[in-house]
């Protein structure tokens, strides 16, 4: 199994590491030959969105992976790769890959709460621990898209078909599951 991690920019190495203990081959995608190669399954991790948007058309990976995307690949995008994935942004003019139908909000937590630890449900899962960094949430989904998890009545997490988005930082805690999770939805 081979997992494609995007690794222009944020917290990808620690997404590789995990999928390393799990027994995954990864490659880093830091520039378009990269695409070449095959996988199962792109990571898209936290970060800054709208710093990855750019260097994501600047070095021109944008259309390639959306494309991959529409086309089926698993693909699970964490915080700012929840954002790059949302259909919409609604305190953002941007749209990125535009491929996850949901709409999310950027830094929803204010400045305040920007950063938080819970453990909440996650479907198919049980409690899992949720570390949030100036998170965005999922303020709608559309029929297509099922809830995974919530907090305080905010949806976290969502997944329509091939495409899983999360507000928070899996590759940060202990709790492999959710990784492994995907792996399964790669294998
Ligand atoms: N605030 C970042 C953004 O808007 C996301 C933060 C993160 O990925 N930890 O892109």
């Amino acid at each position: 199994m081979k997992i494609a991690v995007l690794a222009v920019q944020g917290a990808f190495a620690e997404h590789i590491d995990k999928l390393k203990k799990l027994g995954a081959d990864c490659i880093e995608l830091r520039q378009i030959s990269d695409l070449e190669q095959d996988f199962d399954g792109l990571i898209l991790p936290g970060g800054e969105s709208t710093v990855q948007g750019k260097l994501l058309r600047e070095l021109h990976m944008f259309e390639p992976i959306q494309d991959r995307i529409r086309q089926g690949l698993p693909v699970l995008g964490t915080c700012a790769g929840l954002i790059l994935l949302a259909q919409e942004i609604s305190n953002d003019g941007n749209v990125y890959l535009g491929t996850l139908p949901v709409r999310v909000q950027r830094n929803a937590y204010g400045r305040q709460l920007g950063s938080f630890h819970c453990e909440q449900e996650f479907e198919g899962i049980g409690s899992v621990p949720m570390t949030f960094i100036r998170a965005p949430y999922i303020e709608a989904v559309t029929a297509s898209a099922e809830i995974l998890a919530r907090v305080e009545d905010r949806i976290v997490a969502a997944r329509c078909g091939n495409q899983i988005g999360i507000a928070f930082h899996p590759e940060l805690d202990e709790d492999d599951r959710i990784h492994e999770m995907f792996l399964k939805m790669c294998g």
